[in-house]
């Protein structure tokens, strides 16, 4: 076995103790003669995972009664339509803060639903700061307002909580457990599992309980969150193999000191590539100081002629998936929970070493 150090953006690099840990119970999970993924949905074995899970979940994020936790398929993707059917509650508008490429898209497919109010957007600034918020033109009458908490794409995170006086609905597929975060504030947090929670397939969704009930009529059943809340997320077949290894997943965040632990080691890790890309001359990342996201990180090489032999030497050093999205060029490397401080100190030996030779 010969595992490398795995920066993609997603499906993410998970935790290789809890990959020990699913391959130990892989044919016969505690001794029941099956694996996970073979077992009924509705066994008291499976009952118990899927509701240990979402305990340690709520442990972890402080998630409290007033919340309903769901474990969906679809990905975060989905959740772009299941949004507005859920939250507009016959209204004909809602918000959203464009940031970038994600948000372009929920804002894309939410327009099919209503009429899209764009309170602000850094697209003139290609997405590389986040519009103050004194700068924001909310539409007080909108059903709900939408944003990105960490642009995966462009490395753009926020580090503070919109205040408005409508549900403030979040698609924090790339920032969900990197840090402790205020629940209460939030309507709607949703995220796809491959960046932070676990394979994909599962997508959490975080709702308060007084926004279920009041879908559009049309809404199918799979998108409807109150038929999800009802049937604690069992309504069809759930991603039960995802929600183990989520289970599994929101343990091993447990047993490294829970997300205030968790934080300081990402926010280590980032500080270390940042300053380094910041202090070498070969290097750039074009995003403001404030908004530099702390799990994904673009960067440029100083000439992008090098570009690919950038790639294909890193890779040959053993470090995968630095490609920048295609939509930005360059490289980006996503540092997300499961990507050691080992894996981040060897980067920066091999970035240093390439531009020693290239620069
Ligand atoms: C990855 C990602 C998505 C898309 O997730 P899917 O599960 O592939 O639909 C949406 N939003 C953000 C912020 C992402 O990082």
């Amino acid at each position: 076995m010969n595992r490398l150090y795995n920066f993609c953006a997603g499906p993410a690099a998970l935790p290789e103790a809890v990959l020990f840990k699913a391959q130990n119970e892989l044919l016969d999970w505690q001794q029941r003669g099956l694996s996970v993924m073979e077992m009924s949905h509705r066994s008291a074995e499976f009952v118990s995972i899927a509701e240990t899970a979402e305990a340690d979940l709520r442990e972890l994020m402080g998630i409290s009664e007033d919340y309903a936790v769901l474990f969906l398929q679809g990905g975060a993707t989905q959740q772009f339509s299941a949004v507005p059917l859920n939250l507009l509650n016959g209204k004909s508008r809602a918000n959203y803060v464009n940031t970038g490429q994600w948000s372009k898209k929920a804002i894309q497919e939410a327009g099919r639903y209503c009429d899209v109010n764009v309170v602000a957007s850094s697209e003139n600034d290609h997405f590389s700061s986040i519009p103050a918020f004194n700068s924001w033109e909310v539409d007080e009458e909108a059903a709900y307002l939408h944003y990105t908490p960490n642009e995966t794409i462009g490395g753009v995170e926020f580090f503070w909580t919109p205040e408005v006086s409508m549900p403030l609905v979040a698609d924090m597929s790339s920032t969900i457990l990197s840090r402790p975060i205020e629940v209460d504030k939030f309507g709607v947090i949703y995220a796809g599992a491959q960046k932070n929670i676990g394979p994909s397939g599962l997508t959490i969704v975080i709702v308060r309980k007084d926004l279920l009930g009041h879908a559009e009529s049309m809404t199918p059943a799979m998108l409807n969150y109150q038929v999800h809340a009802d049937a604690g997320s069992m309504s069809n077949t759930p991603p039960a193999y995802g929600w183990y290894m989520a289970g599994l997943v929101f343990q091993w965040i447990k047993q490294a000191g829970g997300l205030t632990a968790i934080a300081e080691m990402n926010q280590r890790k980032a500080n270390k590539l940042y300053h380094f890309i910041d202090t070498n001359d070969f290097y750039a990342n074009p995003v403001e100081l404030a908004s530099r996201s702390s799990m994904n990180v673009p960067f440029t090489l100083a000439d992008d002629a090098l570009d690919k032999a950038f790639l294909t030497q890193s890779e040959a050093a053993g470090l995968l998936n630095l490609k920048g999205h295609r939509s930005v060029g360059g490289m980006r490397a996503s540092i997300y929970n499961a990507v050691s401080e080992d894996a981040v100190d060897a980067l920066l030996a091999f970035m240093a070493d390439f531009a020693q030779r290239n620069g």
